[in-house]
């Protein structure tokens, strides 16, 4: 049964907690859930590239971004911006396609105001020292940076209660057959039809 419209999935929670990762396998799974890029003014990381794992932009063009209407959500997070370019997910959602949204929690508020119809997740770390232990692997922060983003993960933490569904990251497998069965019951619902 094909919806009129796809759904808007909204998958957040702390830094470190493992969105990116979770994000990637299940677009490995269901190849039918397009993913949204969103645009930052941090510098890439490693093998980051432009256009595939963030559009890099410089703080002025972010900002004319903002000015101009073209983002449907952003944020300031740890001194850099990041938002979700408007365009291409309310054009997937128009064709019917589910669209998902890998963002940290402010932005997820933002978008539950202007989306409220959109389906919630929290990605939950198993603990907070696992969250930190997950982010000093990683070894793309250092000292402070690894204390903001712990700082900022306690006060997103606190906010798990805005969410629809919470999902805990323990294996990365896991969360994504809990993921999928989310995006197949809210497909399901009566009131999609
Ligand atoms: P990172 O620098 O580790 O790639 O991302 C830092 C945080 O920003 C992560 O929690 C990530 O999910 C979040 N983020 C990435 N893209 C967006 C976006 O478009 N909007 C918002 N609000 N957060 C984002």
């Amino acid at each position: 049964m094909k919806r009129e419209k796809g759904l808007l999935i909204v998958l957040s929670g702390p830094s470190g907690v493992g969105k990116g990762t979770v994000c990637g396998a299940l677009r490995q799974h269901d190849t039918d859930i397009k993913y949204s890029v969103s645009a930052t003014t941090r510098s890439p990381r490693e093998g980051e590239q432009n256009g595939i794992n963030y559009f890099f932009k410089s703080k002025e063009e972010f900002e004319k971004m903002i000015e101009e209407g073209e983002m449907l959500e952003y944020a300031r997070y740890v001194d850099n911006y990041y938002g979700t370019p408007r365009a291409y997910v309310t054009e997937m959602i128009e064709k019917g396609y589910d669209v998902i949204l890998e963002i940290e929690v402010q932005g997820a508020l933002q978008v539950k105001e202007s989306f409220p119809e959109g389906v919630f997740i929290f990605l939950m770390p198993p603990s907070l020292n696992e969250l930190r232990s997950r982010i000093e692997g990683r070894g793309t922060e250092t000292g402070d940076l690894i204390e903001s983003r712990m700082t900022v993960a306690r006060d997103e933490i606190e906010l798990m209660d805005k969410y629809d569904y919470v999902v805990e990251n323990d294996e990365v497998e896991l969360a994504v057959e809990r993921i999928k069965s989310i995006v197949t019951a809210e497909n399901c619902k009566k009131d999609r039809l």
